[in-house]
């Protein structure tokens, strides 16, 4: 089975990106792994701090693992949004692939010292995990803002990108390129959709030589997600478009019949429309090179 590393460095010599999925729950985690493998395509199942305190930090790295050996499937484990060293610690003992350390709320200094800090105490004890450090402002939550978010958020630049790389030995960066976490409802409707700085995305890749994710990819266009996977992008979080559709598979599920408590009967309804968004999503970022 090829390691995460491997993967990533597949997805980049072939323009295509893998798909990083968030989960919160076993209906979520069938999603994922259910289209993965239907479409026999690798894929980064996700779960930041909040999500690995409901279902369990241990728990999910051992169904994950279930599944990649029953299966043989590709399915990979990161630690998203981790804000300490100890529970970074803590998943990467239960056996997840990556970390993403996200320090990127301190001052620019501040996120160097503590994620090169982070990098070398995880990868003395972990020596394979590869390790995600942020810089700049793509907001939080994935879920539907009420309010129209800061669209004058500023851009990673080159240069920063360069330095925070070299300085703290990440293996993954993710910038700020015009993505955001969450969605405004508008975007959900699907009347607007957000947009990338492509040309920013290649400077950063230019400057840096890192492997790139591009975080809060939920309700961009379509076109600016490919056009970004060819200037650099190699992994793609989705997480809102996820939840925003297990919300309305389990809301029509048990719309259907109030006396059905069944719960194998009603949460299909949840998993099937999470599935056919990771199986969109997941097919638009392993297209071949036009
Ligand atoms: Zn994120």
């Amino acid at each position: 089975m090829k390691t995460l590393r491997e993967t990533l460095q597949q997805a980049q010599s072939g323009g295509f990106a893998i798909g990083h999925f968030n989960v919160s729950d076993f209906t979520l985690l069938k999603a994922v792994f259910s289209a993965a493998h239907e479409l026999r395509l690798p894929v980064v199942v996700g779960a930041s701090e909040g999500e690995r305190a409901f279902f369990g930090t241990q728990q999910l790295a051992v169904l994950v693992k279930s599944l990649r050996e029953e299966f043989d499937h590709p399915l990979f484990l990161n630690a998203d949004h981790t804000h300490s060293l100890a529970s970074a610690l803590e998943a990467a003992r239960a056996g997840f692939d990556s970390v993403v350390f996200d320090r990127s709320a301190l001052p620019f200094e501040d996120n160097i010292r503590v994620t090169k800090y982070a990098v070398q105490q995880l990868k003395s004890i972990y020596p394979s995990i590869l390790m995600e450090g942020e810089i700049g402002d793509i907001g939080t939550g994935s879920e539907i803002h009420k309010d129209e978010p800061i669209s004058a958020r500023s851009l990673t630049s080159a240069a920063e990108a360069k330095e925070f790389v070299e300085q703290t030995g990440i293996d993954i960066l993710a910038p700020a390129v015009g993505n955001a976490h969450g969605m405004v409802r508008s975007m959900v409707g699907g009347t607007t959709r957000k947009r990338l700085n492509i040309e920013r995305i290649r400077d950063i890749k230019t400057s840096s030589g890192a492997f790139l994710t591009l975080h809060g990819g939920s309700g961009t266009k379509d076109a600016d997600l490919r056009d970004a996977i060819s200037a650099g992008i190699n992994m793609i979080h989705i997480n809102t478009e996820l939840r925003v559709a297990w919300r309305r598979g389990l809301d029509n599920a048990l719309a259907k019949d109030e006396d059905e408590v069944v719960p194998y009967r009603i949460l299909p309804g949840a998993v099937e429309a999470a599935q056919r968004v990771v199986a969109s999503r997941l097919s638009l970022f392993n297209q071949p090179r036009a």
